[in-house]
């Protein structure tokens, strides 16, 4: 790094940092200098190539079923924009969530809020469930299963593309960690790295993914989210399940189809979740024998012969109080925007989160999608019943 400034500097350049850099210099024409900063630009050290990559439209926040559908819609942009280089390898598999039935009338309420806003979910019995999926033990269960515009993409095609659009239109990215945020006068100015150098800014975007609390607390503010590390399992079987959507089990289990085989990971119940240091990627290999698989075989048995092919991990940036991002300016601190918090569906709401922070430095209010119910001052939780 060298000492330089810009007009606007972006932290983390995952998936969320470089849709900001896109819609700030190629589709909204700002001429101002952009810059983008990692301390890993190649992106081997985002939480978004270590993500399952799964795009659904079965939540149950009316913004969060908008940002799935905005997220799908500017994904097939790219393709249309770039041609073969923005295809991002979207594959369309659908999504079924499970629940016991004390959590029916709140899986039902989900998919009406659903179905309004456009997404053509099924709220299925447990008759249903054992109809359709023969290979699944649905005793006890209900489950929502969508009907188009779910399904998984390469992460890594998707920094990619948007790093090339990005730098074509005019912004710099560029290697260094930041050590602190630069504040004036209550004003943050831009950041120091850890080499000394430093980027003076007149505005400042934070997307560092779950080093984000932490570059904040260092300005003196808290937020409540934290890194929690989840691992992901590569599985193979001898005795595959035709046509699987990702099924989510009402233990926190998730499996999907993956190549010739699966991928499969667990979110443990709050309260067993503990915050993590976002350095350590060891995957817990012990949770795939001891809890993951018994919990799947539990309920699809053709699972029972699974083998583990392969580990990774990576950390959420786990908002504790309602799962849900943050996103916007921070009101005690000028200059700043931040976007983070997005406890495990961030990549796939990446593209209009970063069109979103761009409209709030470009025009300071929301222009194509109103987010301001994810205001990091928000009075109220929002918060998901759905799978985290
Ligand atoms: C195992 C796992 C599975 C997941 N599955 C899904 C899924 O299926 N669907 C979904 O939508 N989401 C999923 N997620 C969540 C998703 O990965 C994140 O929400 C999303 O990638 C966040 O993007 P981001 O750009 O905010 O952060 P990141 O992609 O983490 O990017 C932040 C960047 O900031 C950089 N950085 C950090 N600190 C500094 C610093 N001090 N100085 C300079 N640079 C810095 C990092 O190097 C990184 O490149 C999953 C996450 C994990 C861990």
């Amino acid at each position: 790094m060298t000492d330089g400034r810009a007009d606007i500097l972006i932290i983390g350049a995952g998936a969320v940092g470089l849709s900001a850099a896109v819609f700030l210099t190629s589709r909204f024409g700002f001429e101002g200098r952009v810059v983008v900063v990692d301390r890993d630009p190649q992106g081997a050290r985002s939480q978004t190539v270590r993500s399952a990559a799964s795009l659904r439209q079965q939540f149950s926040i009316a913004e969060n079923i908008r940002l799935s559908r905005e997220g799908l819609a500017l994904m097939e942009d790219l393709k249309a924009r770039h041609g073969a280089e923005g295809d991002i390898g979207f594959r369309e598999g659908r999504y079924l969530v499970l629940c016991d039935a004390e959590d029916r009338d709140a899986l039902a309420r989900a998919v009406a809020l659903q179905r309004m806003e456009g997404a053509a979910t099924l709220f299925l019995d447990e008759g249903g469930l054992q109809d359709r999926f023969g290979w699944l033990r649905a005793d006890g269960l209900c489950g929502s299963l969508g009907q188009g515009g779910e399904g998984w993409f390469d992460p890594w095609r998707l920094l990619s593309v948007l790093k090339r659009e990005a730098v074509s239109a005019g912004a710099t990215i560029l290697g260094g960690a930041v050590r602190q945020l630069d504040i004036e006068a209550g004003r943050v100015t831009g950041a120091l790295f850890e080499d000394g150098t430093r980027i003076a800014a007149g505005l400042t975007i934070l997307c560092a993914g779950c080093h984000t609390p932490q570059l904040l607390e260092r300005a003196g503010q808290r937020i409540a989210v934290e890194p929690v590390k989840r691992s992901v399992f590569s599985l193979a079987t001898p005795d595959p399940v035709p046509e699987m959507p990702l099924v989510a089990l009402p233990s926190g289990v998730w499996v999907r189809p993956e190549g010739a085989g699966y991928i499969a990971g667990w979110s443990p119940p709050d309260g067993d979740d503990p915050a993590s240091d976002p350095d350590d990627d060891a995957p817990d290999t012990l949770l795939f024998e001891d809890r993951l698989w018994p919990l799947l075989a539990e309920r699809i048995p053709a699972f029972e012969r699974l083998k583990m092919t392969g580990a990774w991990a990576g950390h959420y940036d786990m908002n504790r109080i309602d799962q849900n991002a943050l996103l916007g300016a921070v009101p005690w601190r000028e200059g700043l925007l931040f976007a983070c918090g997005f406890s495990g569906h961030g990549v796939q709401h990446a593209l209009p989160m970063g069109r979103a922070l761009a409209e709030l430095a470009l025009y300071g209010g929301f222009r194509s999608l109103d987010l301001s119910r994810l205001s990091p001052s928000r009075p109220e939780a929002l918060t998901e019943t759905g799978i985290i």
